[in-house]
């Protein structure tokens, strides 16, 4: 038998399936009642919609450019889509500062590749989006930790990332209704993220994948608008990578995502996508153009409008059944709210016993930490779930954890 560990290289001793993982396949049982899945609801899904626009391209005179490979920037209408949407949220850019992935993920994966040598430090929040480690992670990174508004001197970040061997390259963030913990970063804490940037010269790596799910409170401005203001207007002289997706809004299965940034850095990210996968899928970006083009602004309003009841219908089962000790989110958008269990509680271990017990999954929150910390803490997902999955869930996860309770606690 090949000692297939033998030959691997050294950065796969850094992808490890998550236990969790192994443990959320059991929600395949029917009988679960599930708030792990960060996943759009699939009710909510145009489906008429990408139908008709599939039928229409390959029926049509289109076939044929939907069928053949395509230019790896993206297809132009859909980059010019993009760039009209960002100027509305305070982005002025071009096509040429767009570019389309296969989903935000592959972003990440992209900026990791470009950016970190094995042992350079990637600065993140604890808790982050475990999708964002994983992929760092194939890279070898460090990590250190951002702490918004925290007064930790500049200069710290510069000397722990040179003892571990490398530098700081850049911040990774989720600044709207964070995976997981639902928070939306003040305009206070962008304003200090850029400005610890500049005074370390690094990248600010901007996930906005959730930006369009915002059911109550105030917009605040992206961080690539706050970093355009800095410089007049002028993209070519920001630091700032926005992430966007339209697996949250429009459906995650066509795997369409993008990023807009200065150009010079958007060239080499277009190198890489040729090593990579030459291009996206050229249909579904036609398709995402046809349905986007025609219908954003419905869907957006749809699905805030059920997100935000099940948003609100999770907080009231929290209120109602979660014991004194329990602590949790109050996101104004996206899909998670996450709970601070009382010390010295095991998220892992509650997921167990809660699957075994009262047939009731979430994510635990330790794999959300680059130090593996974080074991009281949990995230629930309301996206897929219906009011009665709600109060039932919760309030049974509420009576486990009163009975999990250590006796002084
Ligand atoms: N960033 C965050 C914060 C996410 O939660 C996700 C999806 N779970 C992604 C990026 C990746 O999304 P996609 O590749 O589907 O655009």
């Amino acid at each position: 038998m090949m000692n297939w560990e033998t030959i691997f290289a050294d950065r796969a001793g850094r992808m490890k399936a998550s236990e969790i993982r192994e443990l959320l396949k059991l929600l395949e049982q029917p009988d679960i009642i599930s708030f792990a899945g960060g996943i759009p609801d699939v009710n909510l899904f145009p489906k008429a919609e990408v139908a008709a626009a599939y039928a229409d391209i390959l029926g049509g005179g289109q076939a044929a450019v939907g069928l053949q490979y395509s230019v790896s920037e993206g297809y132009k209408p859909l980059r010019d889509w993009i760039a009209g949407e960002m100027a509305k949220i305070g982005i002025a850019c071009s096509a040429g500062n767009v570019f389309i992935t296969s989903g935000s993920q592959q972003v990440l994966d992209y900026l990791g590749k470009l950016f970190l040598s094995p042992k350079d430090t990637a600065l993140v929040t604890w808790p982050t989006y475990m999708g964002a480690l994983g992929a760092f992670n194939a890279y070898e990174p460090a990590y250190d930790r951002l702490t918004p508004l925290s007064n930790r001197e500049p200069g710290s970040y510069v000397q722990a990332a040179e003892a571990k061997g490398g530098r700081v390259k850049f911040a990774y963030c989720v600044p709207e209704f964070h995976n997981p913990t639902g928070v939306t970063m003040t305009r206070a804490e962008r304003d200090w993220l850029l400005d610890l940037a500049e005074t370390l010269d690094i990248a600010v790596v901007e996930d906005a994948a959730y930006q369009q799910l915002r059911y109550d409170g105030e917009t605040v401005p992206p961080i690539l608008a706050l970093d355009l203001a800095r410089h007049g207007g002028d993209i070519e002289k920001t630091r700032t990578f926005y992430c966007g997706s339209f697996s949250k809004t429009l459906a995650p299965g066509l795997r369409v995502g993008w990023v807009v940034a200065n150009s010079e850095v958007i060239r080499k990210l277009v190198l890489i996508k040729q090593a990579a996968d030459l291009h996206s899928s050229t249909v579904n970006q036609m398709v995402i153009a046809r349905v986007a083009e025609t219908i954003f602004d419905a869907q957006i309003a749809k699905i805030r409008k059920a997100y935000s009841h099940r948003r609100t219908r999770m907080l009231e089962a929290l209120a109602t059944h979660m014991p004194s000790s329990v602590e949790w989110t109050r996101p104004e958008g996206g899909m998670f709210v996450w709970v601070t269990l009382p010390k010295g509680m095991d998220g892992a271990a509650l997921l167990a016993r809660a699957l075994e017990t009262v047939r009731v999954a979430f994510v635990p929150g330790k794999a959300f930490f680059a130090d593996g910390s974080g074991e009281n803490t949990i995230r629930l997902s309301f996206s897929c779930a219906s009011d009665a999955m709600i109060d039932e869930g919760i309030a049974r996860l509420g009576r486990l954890i009163s009975a999990e309770m250590p006796a002084a606690a």
